[in-house]
């Protein structure tokens, strides 16, 4: 199966993100290279989710963040045990396909999120080798090999995951219907904000600004990333 274009983008997003944040960080008189994460109790503790479902994406987002902080260590020293991009691409994907194998069924979807996350992570760090190798020479960490990067990477993921799996399990158990709920907070973008609450019968989709999805982080249908980047939303399902 191929996902449609516009997936995951989103650790490109994180990039502009992080930008726009180390901008404000340097008006208030204070540098910082990176976005910072929200801890992750904090920020599944945030969504509307039941206490089990957030224990599993805390697991979840930290398994994610072993296994990536793994292959950035790999990076900082690929050279000298020369490994190439390709074969760091096909570690990160089995050792993705490990985590989620130990939780449930690795299907096509899943499959091919996890193989274009794993091409994204190591295409981004790799165009952003240049300034890695300036932080190096300065003997500081590098955003971009740094456990806040893969710390933001596993929210989101654990979270597009968790998503998905819930909706495949809510439709095999034979639940009829869903509810798009959101932080109800400031933060929430005016898009989700505006299907707050909104029930729809299991298989249709939600209209999300301009995008159709199944269930919050869902890529099925080719959402913009605009949509999935940090969102909160979750579902729940009723009979
Ligand atoms: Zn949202």
């Amino acid at each position: 199966m191929k996902l449609q274009t516009t997936t995951l983008d989103f650790d490109e997003l994180n990039e502009l993100d992080a930008e726009k944040q180390a901008e404000k960080a340097e008006k208030r008189g204070k540098t910082r290279v990176g976005y910072v994460p929200i801890p992750y109790r904090e920020f599944f503790g945030k969504m509307h989710i039941e206490p089990e479902q957030m224990e599993e994406r805390i697991a979840l987002a930290q398994d994610i963040e072993r296994e990536v902080l793994f292959i950035f260590a790999y990076w900082a020293i690929r050279d000298d045990i020369e490994v190439s991009t390709e074969q760091l691409k096909a570690e990160l994907k089995e050792r993705l396909y490990g985590v989620i194998t130990e939780r449930t069924k690795v299907d096509d979807y899943i499959k091919a999120h996890l193989d274009e996350l794993a091409d994204q992570i190591i295409d981004t760090t790799e165009k952003r080798n240049e300034e890695i190798a300036q932080d190096e020479s300065m003997g500081i960490q590098s955003y971009w090999l740094s456990t806040d990067r893969a710390m933001l990477i596993s929210e989101n993921e654990a979270n597009s995951i968790e998503n998905y799996v819930e909706y495949r399990q809510a439709k095999s158990q034979g639940f009829t219907h869903k509810r798009w709920l959101t932080e109800l907070d400031n933060k929430v973008r005016d898009t989700h904000a505006e299907i707050e609450g909104k029930v729809a019968d299991i298989d249709e989709l939600f209209r999300v600004g301009t995008s159709l999805m199944r269930f919050p982080h869902d890529v099925e249908y080719g959402a913009d990333p605009e949509e999935i980047i940090n969102c909160r939303c979750a579902c729940r399902y009723e009979p």
